[in-house]
């Protein structure tokens, strides 16, 4: 048949670049030991940055959950998918964030993904009259966002406020809506959000902050990005997403009460889709106790140390970090095949480490991406060090 011809040959291409993707059936719950086909690995690769997506006090919640609520939510939240549970999380949400926003009310969603898309079809879609400032490193679901808005997106540099001051100045849009990561993805660093929020306030745009890398792991109790900068303004809108560092599952929008209102009413990947099951928002409430609680101080407290000790391993050696203080911390290697060679090194002795390609970053800057999480130990760290240590270079 020709159109499966088509495709063979367009995978074929993909091979050709070392741009095919595998995935591994993981045989355990995410923890930084898992088993691959029968063989235990040192996992550095997961999002589950406070080791709580396996933590029992989040699994008998979830249990509860599914006593209390069943599985599954049945329909999409304007019908009759919105659960107790769903109000009783968003509720709680827009509490942890309200010391950084105005008159917060909050959203839960099934996925980041779809909260993004949510957040930029929700504020701009229909009006021509909007322009999207979109940091040019910013995760796919937000580029997503910004096509589906059908309306004008300008990208601006990597970190550059003078650059986006400009542009800004220059737009004549009645509504400007200023897009960014909070901890970049695949490079681990920092946005300068307090310089952002100075210029969308003195521009009158609003700031859309997606911190699905930060929420959990970021600020004294965990609230984030905007704790961790010790921001607070009307213009902000804030993305959290739940299954990374919470987790479990999902995401959220925390904004100023008509925000939310306008995305219940307008945003198509809020109102057309099932509600996530109510269990999922039933543990999230466990894992906003750790989070907030003591052991989440002591968890950001002990990842924070692991962050530290990883660069003073690699420190004047030949394989150099990028100079990440967050969680992510990637090593540049440059093309695809060198990297996957790398990764697979790794592999080989038991340290799983993903390597990233090309279309997730830019063609030439394939890298080998380690993420720690505060259930490894510093013997898992040391363990990933030496090993690191013995890779060759071809
Ligand atoms: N934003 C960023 C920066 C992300 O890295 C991700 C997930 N990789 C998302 C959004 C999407 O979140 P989710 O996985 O919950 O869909």
């Amino acid at each position: 048949m020709e159109l499966l011809a088509k495709l063979e040959q367009q995978l074929q291409g993909l091979h050709d670049q070392n741009l095919i993707r595998k995935r591994r059936s993981v045989e355990t719950a995410c923890a930084p030991r898992v088993m691959v086909d029968g063989r235990e690995l040192l996992a550095f690769c997961s999002n589950d940055y406070l080791g709580l997506a396996a933590h029992p006090r989040l699994a008998q919640a979830m249990q509860q959950g599914v006593e209390l609520y069943g599985t599954g939510s049945g329909a999409s939240h304007l019908i009759s998918g919105h659960s107790r549970a769903h109000t009783l999380l968003e509720q709680r949400l827009a509490e942890f964030l309200s010391p950084h926003l105005v008159q917060a009310q909050a959203l839960y969603f099934c996925t980041g993904y779809m909260a993004n898309l949510a957040v930029l079809t929700g504020l701009a879609v229909g009006d021509k009259d909007t322009e999207i400032f979109s940091e040019a490193l910013n995760h796919a679901s937000l580029i997503d966002g910004g096509r589906l808005a059908r309306t004008k997106v300008s990208v601006y540099p990597h970190a550059d406020v003078a650059a986006l001051d400009e542009m800004l100045a220059a737009s004549s849009a009645s509504t400007k809506i200023v897009v960014t990561d909070s901890v970049f993805s695949m490079d681990g660093d920092l946005a300068p959000l307090p310089a952002l929020l100075a210029l969308c306030e003195q521009h009158d745009a609003w700031l859309v902050v997606d911190d699905a890398h930060g929420f959990g792991t970021l600020g004294e109790n965990g609230r984030g990005a905007l704790e961790h900068f010790g921001m607070h303004s009307p213009n902000l809108v804030y993305v959290g997403t739940l299954g990374k560092a919470a987790g479990v599952g999902g995401a959220f929008v925390a904004a100023h009460r008509t925000v939310v209102e306008t995305l219940i009413q307008r945003a198509r990947p809020y109102i057309f889709t099932t509600a996530a099951p109510p269990a999922l928002a039933h543990a999230l409430q466990a894992s906003l106790d750790v989070i907030s609680g003591d052991e989440g101080r002591e968890r950001r407290a002990h990842l924070q140390a692991l962050v530290a000790q990883l660069h003073d391993s690699l420190r004047l050696k030949r394989w150099q970090l990028l100079p990440s203080q967050t969680a992510i911390q990637p090593i540049i290697i440059g093309e695809n095949d060198e990297t996957m060679r790398l990764a697979a090194a790794l592999y080989e002795q038991g340290i799983w480490v993903g390597g990233i390609r090309p279309p997730t970053v830019p063609a030439g800057s394939a890298r080998l991406r380690i993420t720690l999480s505060a259930a490894h130990t510093a013997d898992d760290v040391r363990r990933l060090a030496d090993t690191i240590q013995t890779l060759e270079r071809t």
